[in-house]
């Protein structure tokens, strides 16, 4: 059993052959995919793919680099579309400075708000955090919002532990593969199994030896693997282990 805990099948780049794509999946073993939101156009379009397809489920909400134009509107719009009972979790939310286009208080107004939606409708939520690490654990840790995950973690494997303590899971995808992922590897390492989903955030982000290129869900077993060296656990088990720990996550059956 496979869970992909973080995909974009919304994107332009699956356009040519999203059908055929999503159709082979269940063959690759991947049983379940969550579809993050990022946009409102986003979270249309993965609410519309979780209707299509039993095995995606989605989120919804708007990433820290989209909140510019952020309004109580798009908010109110966002708690609409979290009816559809195909939306698991809020997100993708969060603070990202790697890039300086987005207004830093807009983005910790917007992430707080969105946080506090979550907790109003009882749901978790899919963190994104970048080059924010401190201040996106201090606003999550003042929410009091106690379940979600902590997608693609690049923090230190000291602070992915008191993301633990509060109830989170952390994410950990292709990046593991990566020769330069040295602090990836120490926070897999550190890390309990149970509390660690597996993800591609495909398109991007595809694991050696596909770097590079677009990635999908079956390329997930590359994440696999490293995780079954790091851990030294079967692979079966870091597969029942991790697809387990997203349906504890997501509630789902
Ligand atoms: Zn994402």
């Amino acid at each position: 059993m496979i869970f992909d805990s973080h995909a974009h099948y919304d994107d332009r780049q699956f356009d040519k052959d999203r059908d055929e794509l999503l159709t082979s999946m269940h063959k690759n073993g991947v049983d379940f995919i969550l579809n993050s939101g990022e946009s409102m156009r986003a979270s249309k379009a993965g609410i519309e793919l979780g209707q299509k397809y039993d095995f995606i489920y989605s989120a919804v909400g708007i990433h820290p680099n989209n909140t510019g134009k952020m309004t109580d509107n798009t908010l109110a719009d966002i708690k609409e579309l979290a009816k559809n009972k195909k939306v698991v979790a809020i997100g993708e939310i969060g603070l990202d400075y790697h890039y300086d286009n987005t207004d830093k208080t807009k983005q910790r107004l917007w992430f707080t708000k969105q946080l506090e939606l979550a907790k109003e409708l009882d749901m978790p939520v899919i963190i994104h955090s970048r080059d924010a690490a401190q201040e996106c654990f201090d606003i999550i840790k003042k929410s009091e919002v106690k379940k979600g995950v902590i997608h693609c973690y690049s923090g230190s494997p000291e602070m992915a532990l008191d993301y633990v303590k509060l109830g989170y899971y952390i994410g950990i995808g292709g990046v593991l593969t990566y020769s330069n992922a040295r602090r990836t590897v120490e926070t897999a390492e550190s890390v309990p199994l149970e509390r660690i989903l597996l993800e591609t955030d495909c398109p991007y982000l595809a694991p050696v030896p596909n770097r590079g290129k677009r990635n999908d869900s079956s390329m997930i077993s590359f994440v696999a693997e490293k995780l079954s060296q790091i851990k030294g656990v079967p692979l079966d088990i870091i597969y029942e282990t991790t697809s387990q720990n997203a349906r504890n996550l997501f509630g789902i059956e």
